[in-house]
């Protein structure tokens, strides 16, 4: 524990005596969840009548991490699993008399444990992970020999080994991964992502959309889904699902706070985005939309080394100097990363007069097209100033589902269809391998 920091008796004494460590060999809830600083927590509950009789967990983490475990163990202990279900990350740190910031994601990890437990239980669960804990010797998710996630590499430890081949299983069952990226924020970014991924869904082809813009995840309240809670299902985090074509996953459904996040360093950016790429049960999809944050910082650079491939970037600008600046180094940092670029999307681009329908060219028009034509990539349209897209945005209902047939609604159409024709010029494995 923190040296500096003034832990009170009670979180000492948890840390130092930890209270229902252990798995329990029979048990009628079960999760195993990996928190932000990497740690993983287990829980077990036994329940009768729909009370809990007894929690146990296990941590491979620090003793902040004992230290919750053992408080939220006994915390649930006697409840209904309804009231456990409800408990929380301040409560945790309440009854421990309070952590410093850096170790205050242990609690948030003990209340995503616990809660997952009790969703095990309440879907009717109680799968049984002692099985899963013998990680498979290889990966049985194709017949490609060939397939990097085959072989364990010389330089991998086992766990590294069938981490890397859990997320191979995951990715191989994405036909082709957009990653939508900007030079700076304010640009659109989130709007096209979100945009993008409802029009593919609209057109029947099976989506996710994954927010990974840690600081600022926006897509829950583009597409009206606040408050959501994912679910946990066999130790997978469960999508929200939008409609039966669009699966919505996003660090905002995670955070209790947007503080939670801003004391996040670049490995455990790296952790947590690789753990969303590798835990979340996406099913078989035919598309992955990723809004990434803006830049070329930690997040875009750990999800453009990891996605792999086939996948592209759809780079969003609005049509100033500055901001087209930005998206040169942009457009680099995906040369630097071997990420074909799909295309420029110029949003922001001209205001059509809603009385006279004449175009006004408010931050300028054609900066897009032009930096596409500097930089050898192609230039996939551009999308008017809209006030109904800010509407839309706040009211939380996709644009394009609402404003089809407005200048703005077509241009997103066209822009679709534009990457669309790029990606099929390239090979892309679809795989329709269905979940166990
Ligand atoms: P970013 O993800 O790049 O930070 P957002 O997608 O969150 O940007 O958009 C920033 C703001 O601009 C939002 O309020 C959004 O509704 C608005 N916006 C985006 N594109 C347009 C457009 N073409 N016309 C009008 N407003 C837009």
């Amino acid at each position: 524990m923190a040296s500096d920091f003034e832990y009170a008796a009670v979180a000492v004494e948890h840390a130092q005596r930890p209270r229902n460590f252990g798995a329990l060999d029979s048990y009628d809830g079960h999760a195993r969840v990996t928190g932000p600083c990497g740690d993983t927590m287990d829980v077990w509950l036994q329940i009768r009548d729909g009370r809990i009789q007894q929690a146990s967990f296990t941590t491979d983490g620090c003793a902040s991490s004992l230290a919750c475990g053992s408080m939220i163990t006994q915390l649930a202990t006697g409840r209904t699993v309804e009231a456990a279900r409800g408990i929380q990350q301040e409560d945790v740190l309440g009854a421990l008399g309070g952590f410093p910031e850096e170790t205050q994601h242990c609690a948030l990890l003990a209340a995503d444990t616990l809660r997952a437990a009790c969703e095990d239980f309440i879907n009717g669960g109680r799968l049984d992970r002692r099985d899963e804990s013998a990680a498979p010797s290889s990966c049985e998710s194709c017949d490609t020999a060939s397939c990097a996630a085959k072989a364990r590499r010389q330089d991998e430890s086992e766990k590294e080994f069938a981490e890397r081949q859990a997320l191979e299983r995951r990715l191989c069952r994405i036909g082709y991964k957009f990653l939508v990226l900007s030079g700076k924020g304010g640009v659109g970014k989130s709007t096209v992502a979100a945009n993008l991924a409802v029009s593919l869904a609209l057109a029947g082809q099976r989506v996710g959309l994954l927010d990974i813009d840690i600081h600022g995840p926006s897509i829950p309240g583009l597409l009206g889904l606040q408050g959501q809670q994912i679910g946990v299902a066999g130790g997978d985090l469960v999508p929200v699902r939008m409609t039966d074509h669009l699966a919505v996953m996003s660090i905002g459904f995670m955070l209790s706070s947007r503080k939670d996040a801003v004391i996040w360093r670049g490995p455990l950016k790296f952790s947590v985005i690789r753990q969303f790429l590798k835990d979340v049960a996406w099913g078989d999809l035919d598309y992955l939309v990723v809004d990434s944050p803006p830049g070329t910082g930690d997040e875009p650079l750990s999800i453009a080394q990891l996605v792999g491939s086939p996948a592209a970037a759809v780079v969003v600008t609005t049509p100033q100097e500055l901001a087209i600046a930005d998206v040169r180094r942009c457009v680099s940092f995906c040369e630097a990363v071997s990420l074909p670029v799909a295309g420029i999307v110029e949003n922001m681009s001209g205001l059509v007069c809603p009385t006279c329908g004449e175009h006004i060219d408010v931050f300028k028009r054609g900066g897009g097209k032009a930096l596409a034509d500097e930089m050898d990539v192609p230039y996939l349209g551009a999308v008017p100033i809209d006030p109904a897209i800010v509407e839309s945005g706040d009211a939380g209902i996709p644009f394009v589902e609402a404003h089809r047939q407005s200048a703005a609604g077509r241009a997103f159409a066209e822009i679709v269809r534009t990457i669309l024709a790029g990606q099929e010029q390239e090979p892309v494995t679809t795989t329709t391998k269905r979940e166990d």
